[in-house]
């Protein structure tokens, strides 16, 4: 069964149209750009499948069930996860610490049993921080980190949830070009390993192009395009309204 299917997604604010009539499907183990100038729709959008908005029109499922409007703590529990453009991580606490918080949230009742529980959950973490190639700093406090080793702990943290699907809105903004490429990939590697889909937006296209499995094109709110990067890159329209070539 499909991941997700997003089906004539519609959201505006005031008389700004942001979102229209927007569908999209996205397969467990897959990676999918949704690209886009700014203010095209891309947040909104992640915004609706993640429950920070509700949509005015459409229907998000997830495995065949619709999910949209529901509360984003409620989305969060059904196996979606996302990854903030500002970092979320406890900056006194160290790298596994914060992991091993992730974790008990997520097992909401050994939360009242943290020192015994922590305990616990410490090599549960450490193998999280192994996926995403962070162990060697797992005792460093993660205000101390270079600012890619943050996103790549930002990873293990909603790892922690074990998503079904990671929404990831820009996940590399700020980062160098080289640091976005091996976030990237290494996403790419825990999505296909985990079956995990990923839906993310992204401005380098290197990444884009090199790394998604499928990719979306929204224009002022309208879906341009949407299918493979090379579908997607010798698309007339795609380079006329956007790649500007
Ligand atoms: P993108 O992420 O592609 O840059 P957004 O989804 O953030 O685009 O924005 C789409 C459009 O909706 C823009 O015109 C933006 O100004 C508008 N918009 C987004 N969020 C809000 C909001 N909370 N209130 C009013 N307008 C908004
Ligand atoms: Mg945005």
């Amino acid at each position: 069964m499909t991941l997700l299917q997003v089906e004539q997604l519609s959201k505006s604010f005031g008389g700004v149209q942001a979102v229209q009539g927007v569908s999209l499907a996205l397969q467990a183990g897959e990676m999918l750009a949704l690209i886009g100038p700014n203010g095209a729709g891309k947040s909104t959008t992640f915004n609706m499948v993640g429950g920070q908005l509700v949509p005015d029109r459409g229907r998000v499922l997830l495995r065949g069930q619709d999910i949209a409007g529901l509360a984003p703590r409620a989305i969060w529990r059904r196996g979606v996860g996302r990854t903030f453009q500002i970092a979320q991580t406890f900056a006194s606490f160290s790298v596994v610490e914060n992991v091993q918080l992730a974790l008990l949230s997520h097992d909401r009742h050994t939360f009242r049993w943290w020192p015994r529980a922590a305990a616990h959950r410490r090599g549960d973490a450490l193998a999280l921080l192994e996926q995403v190639g962070m162990v060697a700093q797992a005792d460093r406090p993660c205000s101390e980190l270079a600012y890619g080793d943050v996103k790549r702990v930002e990873l293990a943290l909603a790892l922690a949830h074990d998503p079904q699907l990671l929404l990831m809105d820009e996940p590399t903004a700020g980062m160098a070009p080289g640091e976005r490429v091996a976030l990237m990939q290494l996403t790419r590697d825990l999505a296909r390993a985990r079956q995990m889909g990923v839906l993310f937006t992204e401005h380098s296209m290197e990444v884009v192009f090199g790394l998604a499995d499928r990719v979306a094109v929204l224009v002022r709110g309208q879906l341009l395009a949407e299918g493979t990067p090379q579908a997607i890159r010798d698309d007339a329209r795609v380079q006329q309204a956007y790649l500007g070539t």
